[in-house]
């Protein structure tokens, strides 16, 4: 089973805490630990296609377009100096982008000088549990991100 169609199994269900608003190619939600505040994602609807490429042209576009705006929604939710875009999928090929707000020092001197991918900052201090919202965080940051979101679409 993989863990995003599960997430996404909560969403239709209402029992997902992150979830914040669904688009036409996927649904909106806040990552469960912030280190990196204000990381959220932007999951894709469906798992049939795990390669950008394999998804047909219009909704190829579509699903960019909609990223893009989470990650403008994010930026102006949260903040940060610059945003950063990933679209990985070793470890869950369902195709999700990590939208990440990022500062000067957020990953202190890892990842030559600071300057590199959040995956150069140790995974223990990304994934520590003292990075998880409060449930009142949680409300805040969702509250947030889709006040912006609904103000671009
Ligand atoms: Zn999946």
């Amino acid at each position: 089973m993989c863990l995003i169609c599960d997430r996404i199994d909560m969403i239709k269900n209402g029992t997902n805490p992150y979830f914040v608003r669904e688009l036409e190619t996927g649904y909106v939600v806040i990552g469960d630990n912030q280190h990196f505040y204000g990381y959220s994602l932007f999951l894709y609807k469906n798992h049939d296609k795990t390669e950008l490429f394999q998804l047909d042209m219009p909704e190829r576009i579509k699903f960019m377009e909609e990223m893009s705006i989470v990650a403008e929604a994010a930026s102006r939710a949260f903040g940060p100096e610059k945003m950063n875009y990933e679209l990985l999928g070793m470890g869950d090929a369902h195709l999700h982008w990590h939208l990440y707000p990022r500062r000067k020092g957020d990953i202190e001197d890892y990842g030559n000088k600071g300057v590199g991918p959040v995956w150069s900052y140790p995974l223990e201090k990304i994934y520590a549990d003292s990075n998880r919202p409060s449930e009142e965080e949680l409300k805040k940051m969702k509250a947030a991100l889709k006040t912006e979101l609904d103000k671009l679409i």
